[in-house]
């Protein structure tokens, strides 16, 4: 499994919590549909220079024909947090962004002195998005990617972000026949992991894996939240058909505010069909990511989203939030409310202005809403 922040193959979304709690993100909805870390040419909303880390020289344009270059891979550290955002502060002075960097500065001399390429995300006191870092995380050149974060003895939580067979880069979907295949794969994750117990999020289609597994085997999942999960099914507020449409017809479905820049980037990729002779490798290869994300979703939801789950809701024993963008028009959040009917004791978050991918357009407020349930 690669990093991400955001999207394709690999994602990290930090979800910290108490101590000693752990948390499996099963899947995220953004991440079904395929939406890349990788900036889509003009499209992309491009970050701020001084953030970038230092890149290998850029391809050479497509007029030229060149040899390929071999590829010179070095260590990416990253120093967590920066600029804005501080990071844990100890004993009410001490910026863990501080640390971070002071730390990093120290590693990519040791690297150096034994001759390893070592590149900073960031080696100044800079505000670097999470799309940023995962991108650089991911470039063709990172051999070795290396996040820095600093905490207090006995705090924080690990957060795993698993990308499922057929998701991005992941591969293995040939293994998994049906849903049931891909339930046993979630808890085989967790045995692998050595996980106990664990908070287990899930997004979207990762919401409806999290409540089977949760409804499946109760004593295994510790507590969870359900983001938007789909599974259910009412005839009048049908969920968006997701095999029907083209990724620039569901963005108006998955985004409240469409000029967010994540939505942008996936409107952005109608240019990429039309465009065909200047697509570039990156661009190719979100568009062929994406094919994948949907391939994967038809495999276990086609034609309809719906199998059985609700007549084994209140099998559910995990402790369990219900977490919903309140404008969120791909799957109504009147579901909701039949998820916290059918699951005792589950309680519901509607996040303001927010979409189906809430993670994407209220990532504050989502997190709190997660943080918040993972302490108890
Ligand atoms: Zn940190």
């Amino acid at each position: 499994m690669r990093w991400t922040s955001t999207r394709r193959e690999k994602r990290t979304l930090s979800v910290p919590t108490r101590l000693s709690a752990w948390i499996t993100a099963a899947l995220l909805g953004c991440a079904l549909l395929g939406l890349s870390a990788t900036p889509l040419g003009q499209n992309a909303p491009s970050a701020p220079a001084q953030t970038a880390p230092e890149q290998p020289p850029a391809a050479p344009s497509q007029t030229e024909t060149p040899k390929p270059a071999a590829p010179e891979f070095f260590v990416l550290i990253d120093a967590g947090h920066g600029g804005d955002d501080s990071g844990a502060i100890f004993r009410n002075k001490l910026a863990e962004k501080d640390v971070t960097l002071s730390f990093a500065r120290q590693l990519r001399s040791a690297l150096e002195n034994r001759g390893i390429g070592a590149r900073m995300m960031r080696d100044s006191d800079t505000t670097v998005s999470l799309e940023r870092r995962a991108e650089a995380a991911n470039g063709q050149h990172t051999g070795i990617y290396i996040a820095l974060h600093a905490g207090v003895p006995g705090t924080g939580v690990r957060v795993y972000a698993p990308l499922l067979p057929g998701f991005g880069q992941s591969t293995g979907l040939e293994y998994l026949e049906d849903q049931f295949d891909l339930f046993q794969h979630g808890f085989d994750m967790i045995e692998a992991l050595g996980l106990d117990r664990p908070y287990v999020v899930g997004e979207s289609l990762g919401g409806w894996m999290a409540a089977e597994m949760a409804a499946l085997r109760p004593k295994e999942i510790g507590r969870l939240a359900l983001t938007a999960p789909v599974g259910l099914w009412r005839d009048e507020a049908p969920v968006v058909d997701l095999f029907g449409s083209m990724a620039h017809e569901l963005a108006p479905f998955l985004f409240h505010d469409m000029t967010c820049p994540a939505a942008q980037q996936m409107l952005g990729l109608t240019q990429l069909f039309s465009d065909k002779d200047d697509r570039t490798q990156e661009q190719i290869e979100t568009l062929i990511g994406m094919s994948r994300g949907f391939r994967t979703v038809a495999k276990f939801l086609f034609p309809i989203p719906e199998s059985g789950l609700e007549r084994r809701l209140w099998r559910i024993k995990a402790p369990t939030l219900i977490v919903w963008g309140e404008q969120d028009r791909f799957i109504s959040p009147m579901y909701a409310d039949i998820f916290r009917e059918k699951i005792k004791g589950a309680q519901i978050v509607k996040i303001p202005n927010t979409g189906h991918l809430v993670g994407i357009e209220s990532p504050e407020a989502y997190a709190d809403a997660l943080i918040h349930w993972g302490k108890g």
